[in-house]
């Protein structure tokens, strides 16, 4: 039986709004890709600024495919990926028969570490995915001078980082070739399941619209065949099943107008812990540097090697306090598949195994009251202090 004192690790921050738009949605008779599906991209790209196209997916899983598939990766094609991520950023460039090459992070933002990606580029290499890991940016300037000297294609792995500001532009308006959100439900806005691409290039924004409802081309009809009757459409690949619901978009219509306050929450939360543990033997995570911010979508602490527990056995104590955390990531290279597949080994990114072994996030999301948030400073002191 679920303990009513226990504090999950996350619970999404769902209001009567959000209850109401998909009541609403539901009562419309119209509930797949629809009208509001339609507004929830355009609402989302004018929040992006310039001009972005948006495409609505059923999870950044779909959106990092649609994207690997559109800059056209193929059998054998390399792309540049960080140990420290979900699988998700790694599998999606599998699905197309690419190979990822994992890259070592730094140790103190665990973000893509461009000098490694550099020593591990061959002549198949062909794209770079960084990850916004927990909501901090990978630099703009850094990213598109790494890119641009190696002629890398660029799809951002911007789970965690919505709204982020990414030197003075948000992240979803860079020049890179896509950039992927996800909804999921423990992100800093969720539709349950879902995610949105942008991209400024025309061209891949009709090839991803294309390939998220099974390689049907209605521009193709609208344009070319206006001979054609209203229920004909053209095939011309075999796509995927990858589109949003309009429930699930009614609910992102409204996290989207929500998102200033809820990342408020969040940064609030990290100041108090910031303060809270600034005393005791763990290292606290980065802050964004001028002219970026950080979306909070994780506090990932990780423990001195003076702490009075190992990160195991802090897990296991939080639990016992009531306090649910978790680990992100457990880096690609240690999981049996990738680990296996590709004959990886700890010593080959030293940076990202010495830091798992330290790393735990703890509880930080925009529904948490404040009696939450002493209880995880409460639980985290008792522990450590
Ligand atoms: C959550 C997450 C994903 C996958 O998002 P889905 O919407 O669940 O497919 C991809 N990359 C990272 C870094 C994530 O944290």
């Amino acid at each position: 039986m679920p303990d009513m004192n226990f504090l999950p690790f996350a619970r999404p921050d769902i209001g009567e709004e959000e209850i109401t738009a998909v009541t609403e949605t539901l009562r419309s008779g119209w509930l797949t890709t629809g009208p509001v599906t339609a507004a929830f991209e355009k609402e989302f790209a004018e929040r992006i600024g310039g001009d972005v196209h948006a495409v609505a997916v059923n999870s950044a899983t779909a959106g990092l495919h649609l994207s690997f598939e559109a800059i056209g990766i193929t059998p054998g094609d390399e792309v540049l990926v960080p140990t420290w991520t979900f699988t998700s950023t790694a599998e999606a460039v599998r699905y197309l028969g690419g190979e990822p090459i994992l890259v070592d992070v730094h140790p103190d933002t665990l973000a893509i570490d461009f000098a490694d990606a550099e020593r591990k580029i061959t002549d198949r290499t062909v794209a770079v995915a960084p990850v916004h890991y927990a909501g901090l940016p990978v630099p703009n300037s850094e990213l598109a001078a790494f890119a641009g000297a190696h002629g890398l294609k660029v799809v951002e792995d911007a789970a965690h980082a919505f709204p982020t500001l990414n030197e003075g532009l948000l992240v979803g308006a860079s020049q890179s070739e896509t950039t992927v959100f996800s909804f999921y439900a423990t992100k800093t806005m969720t539709t349950g399941e879902g995610g949105m691409v942008f991209t400024h290039d025309a061209d891949l924004a009709a090839r991803m619209r294309t390939m998220r409802l099974h390689g049907i081309d209605r521009d193709v009809f609208g344009r070319y065949t206006s001979t054609k009757p209203a229920w004909h459409y053209d095939v011309v690949a075999p796509g995927y099943k990858y589109n949003l619901t309009d429930m699930a978009a009614a609910i992102g219509r409204v996290q989207l107008r929500r998102t200033d306050q809820m990342v408020a929450r969040r940064r609030e939360i990290a100041a108090r812990y910031d303060e809270a543990f600034a005393d005791l033997p763990l290292t606290l995570p980065p802050h964004a540097p001028e002219g970026s911010t950080h979306a909070w979508h994780l506090y990932c602490v990780k423990l001195d090697e003076n702490a009075p527990v190992n990160r195991d056995r802090f897990i296991e104590l939080m639990a016992e306090n009531q306090v649910g955390t978790s680990v992100h990531f457990i880096p690609l290279h240690i999981q049996p598949y990738w680990r296996d597949t590709y004959r990886l080994t700890p010593e080959q990114f030293p940076v990202a195994t010495a830091e798992f072994a330290k790393a735990c996030s703890l509880p930080i999301f925009s529904a948490m009251t404040d009696d939450d948030v002493d209880q995880v400073i409460d639980a985290t002191r008792r522990i450590l202090g």
